[in-house]
């Protein structure tokens, strides 16, 4: 898509802080962290929602590379939570498929 702010990054146009690439993912740090460790998982190919992604067949590629996103920034002992916001309630506001990658402390539990 060629408007889409995460298709520019997982074509190199706009810069990102990448910590792990696989052929079909590209791991990288959010802009804004909201914990000491905070990653994007994204698909390279365009999909626009949790949904779209397991329809791909792409889901558990991404699931795989938050683990080695895990593992490569040492939280797979301590813990980390793989959030997928979808829908405004949940605050979305990048409509290429994402998973956040977030740990490095002990995470509040909100379930709404
Ligand atoms: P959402 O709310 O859609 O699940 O999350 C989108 C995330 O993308 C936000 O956490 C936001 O900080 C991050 N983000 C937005 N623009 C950029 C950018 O240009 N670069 C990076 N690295 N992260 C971004
Ligand atoms: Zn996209």
């Amino acid at each position: 898509m060629s408007d889409c702010l995460f298709c520019k990054i997982a074509a190199g146009e706009i810069p990102a802080t990448v910590v792990h690439e696989t052929p079909t993912t590209l791991a990288f740090r959010d802009i804004n962290p909201h914990a000491p460790v905070h990653v994007l998982v994204i698909p390279k190919e365009h999909h626009e929602d949790a949904l779209a992604l397991a329809e791909a067949g792409l889901a558990g590629d991404v699931l795989s590379t938050a683990a080695a996103v895990a593992a490569k920034e040492g939280i797979a002992e301590s813990g980390y939570r793989v959030t997928f916001n979808t829908g405004p309630d949940a605050g979305r506001t990048v409509f290429h498929a994402h998973a956040h990658v977030l740990g490095g402390h002990p995470l509040e539990m909100r379930l709404g």
